[in-house]
């Protein structure tokens, strides 16, 4: 596996404006800093024990968390952290806006939205969704800003699925912005896509890919 040709076969495929987020979880840091040298500087990672541990290691770097976040694990990566992208309830909502607001930051978020048929993903219906849309436009929580939605189609080879999950990630995207923040222009990432269906991601609107084993190898 070559890191820095697996990248670039990556790159090629993603238009200009949507951003690559290698995901680093399980790889220790040979592998990011070959990604490093290749020219990545965003890194997602999935656990909060990894993400401080391997931050420490490469602080120039912007990490994203991108898994499910445990509300009494949010003060030890709210000072560094560049993008949550899984805020799944209010009481985490909450807790991020809390540490936020102490830490004297406004930590940049994205609601995750549940899209896929499988019972086992993390995510807010539609119902909880607005209501917290609602919630964080009217001013509520200074610490936290919301910069678009997270979604993940479900794990299947039915390319059609997939696209359509994507699909409605995207109107459910731009509703949100038409109702809740047609007038800010940081409301604007939709975060969709992993080695297995970035390509149909892409296609339905994705501005930000999460990417692990296409470029570090099969974990
Ligand atoms: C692991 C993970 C990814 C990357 O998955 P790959 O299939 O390795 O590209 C993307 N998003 C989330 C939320 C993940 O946990």
């Amino acid at each position: 596996m070559n890191i820095a040709e697996n990248l670039n076969l990556v790159r090629r495929q993603l238009p200009s404006g949507v951003k690559l987020v290698a995901v680093s979880k399980t790889y220790p840091a040979g592998p990011i800093q070959k990604a490093l040298e290749a020219g990545q500087t965003c890194f997602g990672e999935s656990r909060v024990q990894e993400l401080t541990v391997k931050q420490a290691r490469f602080p120039q770097l912007e990490w994203h968390f991108i898994g499910h976040l445990q509300t009494n694990k949010v003060k030890q990566i709210v000072s560094f952290v560049g993008l949550i992208h899984s805020v799944d309830s209010l009481r985490l909502l909450q807790e991020i806006n809390a540490q936020a607001v102490k830490a004297g930051r406004v930590v940049d978020c994205l609601l995750q939205a549940y899209i896929a048929r499988e019972e086992s993903k993390f995510g807010l219906d539609a119902d909880e969704l607005h209501g917290l849309l609602a919630r964080c436009s009217d001013g509520a929580f200074p610490g936290v800003r919301i910069c678009g939605l997270m979604g993940m189609a479900s794990n299947t080879p039915q390319s059609e699925v997939v696209r359509a999950e994507f699909r409605a990630l995207r109107a459910i995207f731009d509703a949100a912005k038409k109702q809740y923040y047609a007038d800010k222009s940081y409301f604007c990432e939709l975060s969709m896509g992993m080695s297995s269906d970035y390509s149909i991601a892409v296609e339905e609107g994705s501005t930000m890919v999460r990417i692990g084993s296409a470029i570090f190898g099969h974990r």
